[in-house]
């Protein structure tokens, strides 16, 4: 099929391949494989940047959308590549099962998620690619290989979060848990002052805790608090919280937007997979116009990240919709932001006005760079590509094995030239 005016989710990015395919088979998706010279997956095109764009052709695995496999004795869900979340969350909880974390939207697929190291936020929960315990793959020759966490432990840290230059992964194995309820209460103004002393302690408080602002001032407007809830055990929050008063009405994180997107709030109880994102599957998540930047820290700078950003609220504020705060337990995943560290996530939802927003990035990365800030894969960034080199120790072992998989370059694309082999390309097709 031609692709014509194809762009990603937020229509920030028209991709600038010439045809798209939608293989219905593992077959057809091998022969396209074989018979192309440069090609790419796509998901659910939730990227903000050309991370999943090509000069060659894409190829869609949205028939790929089966859950295939629950293995109830070893706690593993096997899905096909395209699969959502949202779809995946609602038939595990349905069986009594979980994820242990899921992204701030339902709507995007597991292996792109993954491939980017799409996470949630909570102390303890690993990216959503932490749950990966084996995947299959068509690689470059057209061949299907599995690499599992257990028997393939160096190639498959490497591919979990791939950044879609290893292969077309095809299938997923992922752990899950028995379900649980979950419930969400929000407070209101919390001084950003309290976290120089209480950091921990808030993000301690609750399974997954994130904190909105607009950096109108040094106030946190939002403090979401997703609880897991003990059956048949009550519970009261406490009407403050650190300064910070106990919400009375649904919110959604850009205050002036109607809470009617947004997953229950209130204290009350639902499945987790209804409470762990922010948006609902069958509404628009967050604003829908917009643009989208985040970055991820060393945990222990968290405190410094802020009052660096609101020194620099006078930039931030006017261009911004919405700023987030997360938390993310480290992993071993060679290309993951929280690779061998706990992070503190500073996300920033843009109106949609790229120029405006392209200005500000690099004042927010040179004020963030003391503390090694590393950008998320698939949300916009202007760091320069030496720098990306110099935050990721495994960066040179990653490039030896995309150059092992696919020799001839098939899945690089502009992004994967420029930020894992420091080769100047184009600007990409942005507006
Ligand atoms: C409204 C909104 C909210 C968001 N919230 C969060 C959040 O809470 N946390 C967070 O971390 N991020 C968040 N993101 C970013 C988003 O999760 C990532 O950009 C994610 O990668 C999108 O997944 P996708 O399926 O759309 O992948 P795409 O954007 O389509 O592709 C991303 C990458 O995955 C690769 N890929 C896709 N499928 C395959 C495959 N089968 N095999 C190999 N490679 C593949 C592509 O080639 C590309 O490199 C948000 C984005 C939006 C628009």
């Amino acid at each position: 099929m031609m692709i014509e005016n194809a762009t990603n989710w937020a229509g920030n990015y028209s991709y600038g391949a010439g045809r798209l395919h939608q293989p219905k088979t593992i077959e057809q998706l091998q022969e396209l494989v074989v018979s192309s010279n440069k090609l790419k997956a796509l998901g659910t095109r939730h990227s903000f940047n050309d991370i999943a764009d090509t000069s060659g052709d894409l190829v869609s695995l949205e028939h790929f959308d089966q859950i295939l496999d629950l293995d109830r004795e070893h706690n593993t869900v096997t899905v096909e590549a395209g699969v959502r979340y949202g779809e995946l969350g609602r038939w595990l909880h349905e069986k009594g099962f979980a994820l242990h974390n899921l992204a701030s939207l339902p709507h995007i697929s597991v292996a792109g998620a993954c491939a980017t190291g799409t996470h949630g936020s909570g102390d303890k929960n690993g990216n959503l690619a932490t749950a990966v315990s084996s995947m299959e793959m068509v690689t470059a020759d057209g061949e299907i290989i599995v690499l599992s966490r257990e028997k393939d432990s160096e190639h498959f840290h490497s591919a979990a979060v791939g950044l879609g230059g290893l292969g077309i992964v095809t299938k997923l194995m992922l752990d899950v848990s028995p379900t649980f309820e979950m419930r969400q209460d929000l407070y209101e103004s919390l001084p950003l002052s309290q976290l120089e002393e209480h950091f921990d302690d808030l993000f301690s408080s609750a399974y997954s805790v994130s904190l909105f602002t607009d950096w109108r001032d040094a106030t946190f407007n939002q403090v979401w608090l997703k609880r897991k809830v003990s059956l048949g055990a009550s519970f009261n929050p406490e009407p403050t919280l650190f300064g910070a008063t106990l919400a009375t009405r649904n919110l959604h994180p850009i205050s002036s937007l109607s809470a009617e997107n947004c997953t229950e709030q209130m204290g009350i109880s639902g499945p987790w997979h209804e409470r762990l994102p922010h948006f609902r599957l069958d509404f628009t998540p967050s604003s829908g116009e917009e643009l989208q930047s985040e970055y991820l820290i060393p945990r222990q700078h968290a405190f410094k990240t802020f009052l660096a950003i609101d020194r620099l609220r006078e930039h931030v504020a006017p261009l911004l919709q919405v700023s987030e705060v997360r938390t993310i337990a480290a992993d071993n995943l060679w290309m993951s932001p929280c690779y061998q560290q706990d992070c503190v996530a500073i996300h920033f939802t843009w109106k949609k006005d790229w120029p405006a927003v392209k200005k500000i990035l690099p004042i927010i990365e040179e004020e963030l760079a003391q503390f090694n800030a590393r950008p998320h894969w698939g949300k916009l960034f202007t760091m320069t590509p030496e720098r990306i080199g110099s935050l990721y120790v495994k960066l040179p072992d990653f490039q030896g094995l995309l150059g092992h998989y696919d020799p001839e370059g098939k899945f690089r694309n502009s992004y994967l030239d420029k930020y894992i082999f420091g080769v100047q390309t184009d600007e990409g097709n942005f507006q």
